[in-house]
């Protein structure tokens, strides 16, 4: 039985952070109609995937951590009857550290959650303010040891890169997340994404994030800190302590199939050996209005084999695996160019082993680049 990944997207956040282009919309009540669509899309796609191995369950948004614990435990249990439920099937939900509350996220174990992620970003408290976030680092810390009582997994998120911030403040930053000992930081660099309130504010000529160069001194003092920390630097943006990778991020970067439920969620199904992408209806009431009509919230587009060959590498180029040169032939039909694989192996940017080329920590400071002459 093939292995699938289910993501579930609750769309809805207290607040909308300036810097955030996810699909979410302002409100922290529930939202009845939508569970019942997520849970009747989840039948649909049990249809259309057959039976399944699922691996992974990630409650993503949004934010998720203000759905009940009745719910999780109802979409959980949903999933559990369609499909077979890996024994060490990694549970996960995002949550936000103002949320924290121990009633709440015991419920949230007993439904089944085994690995929460919360979304600190820093313990500074003017950051968290200009981030536009609704917790200090007073709270942030206080989340982080409750849940690190509850779950067996506990991941932290942190953002650098903000207006301001000097390799002092990343350090402190560093320094309260390694004394708080998460299994697992996603350590990510602010980005100014079109559309989003920090975009209006820098056209407007307001500075929200560092310049090119202090960005990677910051990511380069991050890599080495968690490094030294023990942490493995399995992916460019993720650090984990052994066996609490993100089971659920790797079916995506090592290009398996996963299901996306829930408004705007995307998905990538292999059927037949033809790959699909798949993405739902973005507002909560169309994406119900596509289950009903459908049976599913999502359209399935097929990808090309160069497309599905594409997205494998700058996937696969992330994580320290990296990727295998034969599986790439056997997608395309085609080769990857091999004098850009070996100008790239000279300069110190990727390392080949066999069939298996990889990213080095100085390919990965450039990654965007090294894929794009991969293949062009
Ligand atoms: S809480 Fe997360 S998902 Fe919601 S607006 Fe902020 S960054 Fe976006």
């Amino acid at each position: 039985m093939e292995n699938l990944a289910v993501y579930i997207h609750w769309p809805y956040c207290a607040r909308i952070c300036p810097y955030c282009d996810f699909n979410v919309y302002k409100s922290r009540g529930g939202d009845a109609d939508l569970i019942s669509a997520i849970l009747d899309d989840l039948t649909g796609w049990r249809d259309i995937t057959g039976p399944r191995h699922v691996t992974s369950i990630h409650f993503g948004g949004g934010t998720p951590s203000l759905l009940s614990g009745e719910n999780t435990a109802q979409m959980i249990e949903n999933i559990r009857q369609l499909w077979t439920l890996d024994k060490t099937c990694e549970i996960a939900l995002e949550a936000n550290p103002a949320d924290a509350d121990k009633a709440g996220w015991q419920a949230y174990r007993t439904a089944g959650i085994n690995r929460l992620s919360l979304g600190v970003q820093s313990f500074h408290d003017p950051a968290l303010k200009a981030l536009g976030r609704d917790h200090d680092g007073a709270q942030a810390e206080k989340a982080l040891r409750l849940a690190k009582g509850i779950f067996p997994s506990v991941s932290m998120d942190l953002i650098f890169g903000w207006h301001g911030q000097d390799e002092a403040l990343l350090h402190a930053d560093l320094d309260k997340s390694l004394a708080l000992a998460p299994h697992h930081i996603s350590a990510y660099q602010l980005t100014i994404e079109p559309g989003t309130a920090f975009d209006r504010a820098e056209q407007r000529g307001e500075t929200k994030a560092v310049h090119d160069d202090m960005s990677a001194a910051l990511y380069e003092a991050v890599q080495s800190r968690l490094t030294q920390a023990g942490y493995e630097a399995y992916e460019i943006s993720n650090y984990a302590e052994p066996n609490h990778h993100s089971r659920h991020n790797k079916a995506y970067w090592l290009g398996e199939d996963y299901i996306g439920v829930g408004p705007g969620a995307h998905g990538r199904i292999t059927e037949d050996k033809e790959r699909f992408a798949t993405v739902a209806a973005m507002r909560p009431s169309d994406y119900a209005a596509h289950v009903k009509a459908h049976g599913i919230g999502a359209e399935m587009e097929p990808l090309s084999p160069q497309n599905w060959g594409d997205e494998y590498v700058i996937m696969g180029l992330r994580i320290q695996e990296g990727i295998s040169l034969s599986r790439y032939e056997h997608i395309t039909g085609g080769r990857l160019n091999s004098e850009e694989i070996s100008a790239l192996k000279k300069s110190g940017h990727l390392a080949k082993d066999g069939d298996t080329i990889k990213a080095t920590p100085k390919g990965r400071l450039v990654l965007n680049r090294v894929t794009e002459k991969l293949l062009t």
